[in-house]
């Protein structure tokens, strides 16, 4: 019985005392945001209440009033602290019924589970007279969506999988129905190693020539992601008018492009190593193992990946991988002659085509004018010839390493688009 208004916008009403202590990170609220844009309708604000009636009964009054249109995520379990849907049959001026099939779904699935619910689980099967039934297949509670007077309140479980099912498979097909097809759709251009803003002057251009759709910039450890959104596009013009922007973008930055969506660089980098049968191996000493650890998360990575070295002593940059006293007594273990030879050493012990290895000051202490934190040299073998370059990158301990990692991964990745002939 879902009356059939347009929704143009709603509310969201994210319930839980965890919430505003700060021990739960709201991502129910993120994930609702992203899939209800892309069901067409906007989310124009949204509030967090703890579990207290009062405050429950108002953030819902104040948003039905503003926007007739609802979510809440929470308050629906079996204890105390669970009082959303009283809260709600009571505002909108409707009784709580027991419904016995609803009861009997909770009994089946805890015998599953060789269980007997409890009987303070019998309030999970009381349903404000007159809601919708939302079936939850992924626990217990299920959704609610009321329609009244005051508008109409989608109620869902706080426990994020739950409310993911619940939202996917019945509440956004409604949604969307109620849109008129106006989905806001985004498409994302991942790239590293240039800054945001000499990012941002180059493709000035085409950022100028964006009519239809809208540009940010979203700047992190890993590099600038451009994030195309089309906000009224039918889904076949959104396609093309992100291809056209996605091109132009393309065609001036390069290989500094290195996906979309969520493409990964490790993933990215292992593809295009096994297309050409090529082996990787690491030398790190300040990423610790970073670099191997971003590689080895990608399912698949034994194809390509060999191993190498975390060389942090100096006695080990020697030992392990090869280095020469000479090389880190004449300007110390962040130095170009030391990458070059860990990169070297660790290519001639594993046998890999491809070598990086990556030395620097990650602070916060140990800079100096010569190499002040952040200094990050970089050596990569490839099939035998090395080469290396200096990096300063800024931030935190933990920034310079992650960027030290993401960009050593970004030269692998370059150099395994053109190996040179082998030895
Ligand atoms: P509830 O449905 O209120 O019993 O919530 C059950 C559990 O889901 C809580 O203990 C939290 O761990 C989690 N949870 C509730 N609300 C959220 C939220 N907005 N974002 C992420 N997790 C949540
Ligand atoms: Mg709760």
């Amino acid at each position: 019985m879902t009356p059939a208004s347009p929704v143009g916008h709603l509310e969201l009403v994210t319930i839980g005392t965890e919430l505003l202590l700060g021990f739960t990170v709201d991502t129910n609220s993120a994930f609702l945001g992203r899939v209800i844009a892309e069901a067409g309708v906007r989310v124009s604000r949204r509030t967090s209440v703890r579990d207290d009636p009062e405050e429950i009964r108002s953030a819902v009054s104040d948003a039905l009033a503003r926007s007739r249109f609802v979510i809440t995520t929470g308050g629906l379990g079996p204890t105390r602290d669970d009082m959303t849907k009283k809260v709600v049959a009571a505002l909108f001026d409707t009784p709580l019924d027991f419904q016995e099939p609803i009861w009997q779904a909770l009994v089946e699935r805890f015998a599953r589970f060789g269980r007997v619910p409890a009987e303070s689980n019998r309030g999970q099967a009381e349903v404000p007279r007159g809601a919708l039934v939302l079936p939850n297949r992924w626990g217990t509670a299920p959704g609610l969506w009321l329609s009244g007077r005051l508008g109409e309140l989608i109620m869902l479980p706080g426990v994020p999988s739950e409310m993911k099912g619940l939202l996917t498979h019945e509440v956004v097909p409604r949604l969307a129905a109620r849109a008129g097809g106006r989905a806001i759709r985004s498409h994302v251009v991942r790239t590293t190693g240039i800054p945001e803003s000499t990012l941002a002057e180059r493709i000035a251009t085409v950022e100028d020539s964006l009519d239809q759709l809208t540009l940010a910039y979203l700047p992190g450890i890993e590099g600038v992601d451009l994030r195309l959104t089309a906000w009224d596009l039918a889904e076949a013009e959104a396609r093309r008018a992100f291809e056209r922007a996605e091109g132009g973008i393309r065609a001036i930055v390069g290989d500094h492009c290195y996906g979309t969506g969520d493409d990964d660089l490790a993933a990215v980098l292992l593809e295009r190593m096994k297309a050409s049968g090529l082996t990787l191996a690491v030398a790190e000493s300040c990423t610790g193992g970073m670099v191997g650890e971003r590689v080895t998360a990608v399912p698949g990575s034994s194809a390509v990946f060999l191993g190498g070295v975390i060389a942090y002593a100096n006695e080990v940059k020697a030992g392990l991988a090869g280095v020469s006293t000479d090389a880190i007594g004449a300007d110390g273990a962040v130095s170009e002659a030391v990458v070059r030879e860990m990169a070297a050493g660790v290519a001639l012990r594993t046998g890999a085509d491809l070598v990086v290895a990556v030395s620097g000051v990650a602070g916060p202490g140990g800079g100096s004018d010569a190499k002040p934190v952040g200094t990050v040299w970089f050596g990569f073998s490839v099939r035998g010839a090395v080469d290396a370059q200096r990096v300063v990158f800024p931030g935190s301990r933990a920034d310079i390493r992650g960027r030290a990692a993401q960009f050593a991964l970004h030269g692998l990745w370059r150099r395994a688009a053109a190996p040179p002939p082998g030895r």
